[in-house]
């Protein structure tokens, strides 16, 4: 179910809070070196300084602090608008407003993956809600019970509820848990994003006995917002987020081609470097790498196409668009085999062989049609295409099938 990780920074609150304070004030996005000499300032400079930086590790496990460059430890931060909610509540110390704060986070925020907090978590399963209903639902957990259950959650795909069964079972025979937990899973007996629930308004309270429960006033007032909480990020699923990515990155890409003046662009200019340079990898995360796409290959290739759009003329038809501000006919590019299945070949597929000029209706279709509508122009285009992209530098070879399949479902 994929790799699971939580922040394992030690922050102490009033330090974090330091920090939170910061970035309240700036209210804007704010670069790591203002922010490191600001936070010495306020806490001294004697800390490692690799620790300034994970002050807001949890702040941002929890959505309050977001990043402009996800995934880039340096990258400029901000606090988000439910993080000035969240830091005002802190002040006020209106507990009912922080507990307010904390769930609409619990209710927002996804977790196991995407989560700049734990930059290398990649798991359908979210940690905090899990916790929170084991509590609930054991009255009251102690951190290897949570562990066990986080375990069997992520690693033996068990549902929630079997995996509180486990539990009470293992009471009943007052057995040690924490004996049926692999080692590699101790370190969330060490569970930081729980423990700081503590300090922000006894969200979460520790009993004598070493069990952790949700503060019972805190049941009685969002006891169903609670239950209701996801164990898992089901939207997150790796297909999803691959296309989701793609069609991101198209927007950005389609902006990049359309900022070329067509009248300054010269198609005999040899692109052949471009075409065959290796692919280049520009962040996502480990399942999900991002390529990047070089958008003068894009704009040449629509020059060469005279702005037509290729299942049009492989129909026998032409699809006019409109002029554009540039006075040349409004077209669109298509990465054919999709910039997301990089991953899978050698050779780059940000190439002219592989960029394909649509009309922008056929190209909402190739996206969003029906099965049969995208297998009927994913075909057509490819059977045109076949030629030149394995008799191209890269010899990039695929069949139709395995083409729909794995990249167009
Ligand atoms: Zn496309
Ligand atoms: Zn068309």
């Amino acid at each position: 179910m994929g790799k699971l990780v939580a922040p394992k920074h030690s922050a102490k609150w009033d330090e974090v809070r330091a920090a939170f304070e910061i970035y309240y004030q700036a209210d804007d996005w704010l670069d790591n070196d203002t922010y490191e000499i600001l936070l010495k300032s306020r806490i001294g400079s004697n800390q490692y300084p690799s620790s300034y930086p994970k002050k807001i590790q949890l702040l941002t496990y929890y959505g309050f602090i977001e990043y402009k460059e996800p995934k880039n430890k340096r990258s400029e931060k901000r606090i988000t608008d439910l993080g000035k909610i969240f830091y005002e509540d802190l002040i006020s110390g209106d507990k009912h407003e922080i507990w307010e704060s904390i769930v609409s986070s619990l209710e927002t925020t996804t977790f196991g993956r995407n989560n700049d907090g734990a930059p290398l978590s990649d798991s359908d399963i979210e940690l905090p809600a899990v916790c929170i209903k084991a509590m609930l639902s054991l009255d009251g957990a102690s951190l290897k019970e949570m562990t066990y259950v986080l375990y069997l959650l992520n690693e033996k795909g068990a549902s929630f509820e079997d995996a509180i069964k486990e539990v009470k079972n293992a009471r009943r025979q007052v057995k040690d848990v924490g004996d049926f937990t692999p080692p590699e899973y101790k370190k969330f007996n060490d569970n930081k994003p729980l423990k700081i629930l503590r300090d922000w308004g006894d969200f979460l309270i520790l009993s004598s006995d070493g069990k952790y429960n949700v503060n019972p006033a805190v049941v009685s007032e969002f006891q169903t917002r609670l239950e209701m909480l996801p164990t898992h990020n089901t939207f997150g699923t790796q297909e999803t987020a691959k296309n989701d990515i793609d069609i991101l990155d198209e927007d950005k890409y389609a902006s990049a081609v359309r900022a070329f003046d067509p009248s300054a662009l010269d198609t005999a200019i040899d692109i052949s470097e471009l075409n065959n340079r290796a692919p280049e990898p520009s962040g996502g995360d480990v399942k999900n790498t991002r390529y990047t796409t070089k958008a003068i290959i894009g704009a040449i290739v629509l020059k060469k196409h005279h702005y037509k759009c290729e299942y049009a003329s492989l129909c026998g038809l032409d699809h006019e668009t409109f002029l554009t501000k540039k006075k040349s006919p409004y077209m669109e590019c298509h990465h054919l085999i999709p910039m997301k299945a990089q991953k899978d070949f050698e050779a780059n597929l940000d190439r002219e062989e592989n960029i394909v000029p649509l009309c922008p209706v056929c190209h909402a279709a190739i996206h969003y049609g029906s099965q049969e509508v995208r297998e009927k122009i994913v075909k057509a285009l490819f059977e045109n295409r076949k030629d030149s992209l394995e008799n191209c530098e890269g010899h990039i070879s695929i069949s139709l099938e395995d083409l729909f399949r794995k990249y167009y479902q």
